[in-house]
């Protein structure tokens, strides 16, 4: 019919401009290597968009680590602490507890709450640690590193909060990471508890890759939001002025933010983009990450819907709503295999009200899936050559790059997307040198990671 014709053309219009052919991805990947590097000029001729405050931690694990570590992982609208066992020789973190711990509201609204926030969770932390000391009640020489790490969602639908506004930008040893450092230090001592943070950081799973492998370079977190965590060498000026001996440090990318004028951005981005909460910022993670993967999709049905009737003359009112449309739900109908994409026809039921609609027209829909996932899958694969691509080490070296979240985990045609385009990229000659581990650490763990690798000092 005419409608599915004019549907077609939509959808082929959209796959078109959402192509990613391997040029084009190396346009980006080297365009993400010439960022992080200007990131790292000294500031005043900084030509990079990342927006990564370069700063230092006291070492990166060397897998000799052993002892038991706890470690405090401050999320949206709670915290968990973690205790773990390391044995050294790279053996698995073993005896993992931990125990989330939600924030009451009036801390989580109000302006002006990390003092009560730090005594809450110094608090929870002694409760805990008295729950868990090995049976001699003492707390060991290198429990008293408290390992801090943060990883705040993006999430722009929970209640705004001042605390996320504040703490989004976090990356460590910065002026806000410092100042929780410290008001987190008073509050241990005030309840008592021997311990002591040294560092605020983003929640860096790269150093629980280093722990497991020397030639682990960069973790990937793909789940609701995104970022990058890499192994940096530090310019020797900043060796001799740091206080730390350490020739390296771990790097918060914030790739969220990186834009480049190749990334392949149709009208539908720039409207999700110009609606969301902070338009023109994060474009690279709206194109790539779980939180927005859906709404992309939701957007380009509801213009076939509105221009072709594609779901019947009335426009089904739910397929208006913003982000209704969640990227498990996607991924769902994507991967269905059924003979008349049931699954396809269950979802649009169940999420947009859609009584029914033909085997075509549910096709269709997983085709737009299909362009939305593949675009963003192969952006993040162009993104980790173009990091591995800035340490110089496509050719000769190996580097293992850990990847960790739900949407990679379980959303298996992206995941397939991203690995076969590293391989696509780097051919057949390079490819064996880039390897893409999941982590099964699990949340929290990056803190025990944290603690180990920092010196009591
Ligand atoms: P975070 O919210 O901290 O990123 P996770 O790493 O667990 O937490 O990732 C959760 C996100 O992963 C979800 O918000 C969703 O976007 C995505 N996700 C989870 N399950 C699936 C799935 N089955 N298919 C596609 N995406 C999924």
């Amino acid at each position: 019919s005419n409608q599915q014709l004019s549907a077609q053309r939509i959808l082929r219009e959209f796959a078109r401009w959402c192509a990613t052919p391997t040029s084009k991805l190396w346009q980006v990947a080297n365009e993400m290597a010439s960022d992080m590097e200007a990131e790292l000029t000294p500031p005043g001729d900084r030509g990079g968009n990342l927006g990564v405050p370069v700063s230092y931690l006291a070492g990166l694990p060397t897998g000799e680590e052993k002892g038991t570590f706890y470690g405090i992982n401050l999320r949206g609208t709670n915290f968990m602490i973690v205790r773990g066992k390391l044995e050294g020789r790279n053996e698995a973190l073993s005896d993992m507890s931990r125990q989330e711990i939600e924030i009451p509201l009036h801390i989580l609204s109000s302006d002006d709450s990390t003092k009560e926030l730090c005594d809450l969770m110094a608090v929870e932390v002694a409760k805990f640690v008295g729950l868990h000391v090995e049976s001699d009640g003492k707390v060991g020489e290198r429990e008293r590193i408290l390992g801090f790490t943060v990883s705040l969602p993006v999430d722009d639908l929970l209640p705004s909060s001042a605390l996320h506004s504040k703490w989004r930008r976090l990356s460590f040893n910065d002026a806000v990471g410092g100042e929780l450092a410290q008001e987190m230090n008073q509050a241990l001592k005030k309840h008592g508890i021997e311990m002591r943070v040294y560092a605020v950081v983003s929640s860096l799973l790269v150093l629980q890759g280093r722990y497991y492998n020397k030639e682990s370079v960069a973790a990937v977190s793909l789940g609701m939001g995104t970022d990058v965590a890499y192994i940096e060498s530090l310019p020797q000026q900043i060796v001799k002025e740091s206080s730390s001996e350490a020739a390296e440090t771990a790097i918060n990318m914030q790739w969220g933010n990186f834009f480049s004028s190749h990334l392949p951005l149709t009208e539908y981005d720039a409207s999700l983009d110009a609606e969301s909460a902070d338009p023109g910022c994060r474009i690279f993670e709206k194109l790539i990450s779980g939180m927005y993967l859906g709404e992309i999709v939701r957007r380009v049905l509801l213009r076939m819907a509105e221009e072709s009737a594609l779901f019947g003359d009335v426009v089904p009112p739910k397929l208006t709503i913003s982000y209704s449309l969640r990227s498990p739900d996607m991924a769902a109908m994507h991967q269905d295999t059924s003979q008349d994409y049931e699954i396809v026809q269950a979802k649009l039921k169940e999420i947009f009200d859609i009584e029914s609609s033909t085997t075509l027209v549910r096709e269709m829909v997983t085709e737009i899936c299909d362009v939305v996932a593949e675009r963003g899958a192969r952006l993040v694969g162009a993104g980790i050559v173009g990091i591995v691509k800035k340490m110089g080490r496509l050719a000769n070296r190996k580097s293992v790059i850990t990847i960790e979240g739900g949407l990679y985990e379980h959303y298996r045609i992206y995941r397939n997307y991203l690995h076969s385009t590293v391989w696509e990229m780097l051919g057949t000659d390079l490819c064996d040198n880039v390897i893409i581990n999941h982590s099964h650490g699990g949340s929290g763990a990056a803190s025990i990671f944290l603690a180990a690798s920092q010196t009591d000092h």
